[in-house]
């Protein structure tokens, strides 16, 4: 017997499934409708798991969303979703491990990453005299004062566990020199807004898209797992690129990007609106909504 197709939405959050005030109240149609088809909705971002746990307590649905954190170095699952815990382990082995329960979140990733980035920069910086500061070195109160961001905000923000966020402060020269040197440590540089983020090479939000089909289709193998991914900028194309399905939210201040795939769809509208959109489109076209 043919085996059943079962999709899996993953979302970027900043101007792809969030509006401007970080609201997904205009994609609540869609949300609902994917909620009525069973379709688990998953958020795929460059923040950390703590700040999205905070993120999703107002979630509205029964089913709360997966997470995926530090652009897919990081993983969190409802804790009460059946048999999640023994569904990880059997995957993950000893690779990544529940290291928290937190806000109704397991949390799985690998402790150690972020240790060596810091010890790996801290012994470059000495030994080059490379000028930058990360996250580590900043007292809560420059955090605040560099980012905008409310002393709650910071709190979760600095909750990272595989990334060190950057503020780089020298010649572009030397930055370069120092890519290619944290590349012989297996790390790489992200560069995003306001901060370059330092993570393991072996990350990137298809990594973290392709680590949560693979754990559906150890849990539930009588069904074949198809992702819809949907995003805004840059660090969504890897994403995009891998899903089976793709959708381009157009922004508003950057421009809209383009992949290489030419069987993307682009989103009518910007942000929130754009993505409930095209799921609605979506879900009719699949014939799942009613
Ligand atoms: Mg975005």
């Amino acid at each position: 017997m043919a085996k059943q197709v079962q999709w899996i939405v993953v979302t970027d959050l900043d101007a792809s499934l969030l509006d401007g005030s970080y609201s997904y109240a205009s994609a609540m149609e869609s949300l609902e409708a994917l909620q009525t088809c069973d379709i688990p909705v998953v958020w795929n971002s460059s923040k950390t798991l703590d700040e999205m746990i905070e993120m999703a307590k107002d979630w509205p649905l029964k089913d709360k969303p997966i997470l995926v954190g530090e652009n897919g170095a990081t993983l969190a699952f409802p804790s009460d979703t059946e048999d999640v815990a023994e569904a990880t382990e059997s995957v993950w082995g000893d690779f990544l491990r529940a290291d928290a329960v937190k806000g109704g979140y397991l949390c799985l990733f690998d402790s150690e990453v972020r240790g060596l980035i810091l010890r790996t920069i801290q012994l470059l910086k000495q030994q080059k005299g490379f000028a930058f500061r990360g996250f580590s070195n900043f007292s809560d109160e420059a955090l605040i004062e560099l980012t905008g961001l409310s002393d709650k905000a910071v709190q979760l923000a600095k909750a990272r566990q595989a990334t060190e966020p950057i503020l780089w402060e020298g010649s572009d020269e030397d930055y370069l020199s120092f890519v290619q040197m944290i590349k012989g440590y297996g790390f790489k540089a992200i560069r995003g807004g306001q901060f370059t983020h330092i993570m393991d090479t072996k990350f990137d939000k298809s990594i973290g898209m392709a680590s949560v089909v693979s754990l559906f289709a150890k849990r539930y193998p009588e069904s074949v797992w198809k992702t819809i991914a949907l995003g805004d900028s840059p660090n969504d194309a890897v994403m995009l690129e891998q899903a089976d399905f793709a959708v381009v939210i157009p922004n508003k201040a950057k421009g809209t990007m383009t992949l290489k795939r030419k069987d993307y769809i682009l989103a009518d509208g910007y942000a929130s609106e754009g993505w409930n959109d095209s799921v609605l489109k979506f879900l009719k076209s699949t014939q799942q909504f009613i």
